[in-house]
């Protein structure tokens, strides 16, 4: 019984270490949080809610490199990105309509 017992314990323990451990990881990266965006260089302010809730962090855990974009940015690079994608789709739909034409 009270060998079960311990077991269980020591394994609540080990989790909550993780936790922990997790939890200072968070805490120091956030730490490493710049404070301007890194594409366009305006200012973030940490104390600022709109800002907190509206600019972009991303975070590589295993780096440990916290990289800050401003909304501008952020949509801008999103943007982007589904441009990017649509014109890899467009070009696909080309190559497509090439070979269809073909046979
Ligand atoms: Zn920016």
């Amino acid at each position: 019984m009270s060998f079960s017992r311990k077991m269980r314990r020591s394994k609540a323990n080990k989790s909550k270490k993780l936790a922990e451990k997790e939890l200072a990881t968070k805490v120091a990266l956030f730490g490493k949080l710049p404070n301007k965006c890194l594409t366009c260089e305006r200012p973030f302010d940490k104390m600022d809610k709109e800002q907190v809730m509206t600019w972009n962090v991303v975070i590589k855990q295993q780096e440990e490199i916290v990289r800050l974009y401003c909304p501008e940015c952020w949509n801008r690079a999103l943007k982007l990105v589904k441009e990017t994608k649509e014109e890899l789709l467009k070009r696909k739909g080309k190559k497509d309509a090439i070979l269809s034409t073909k046979q």
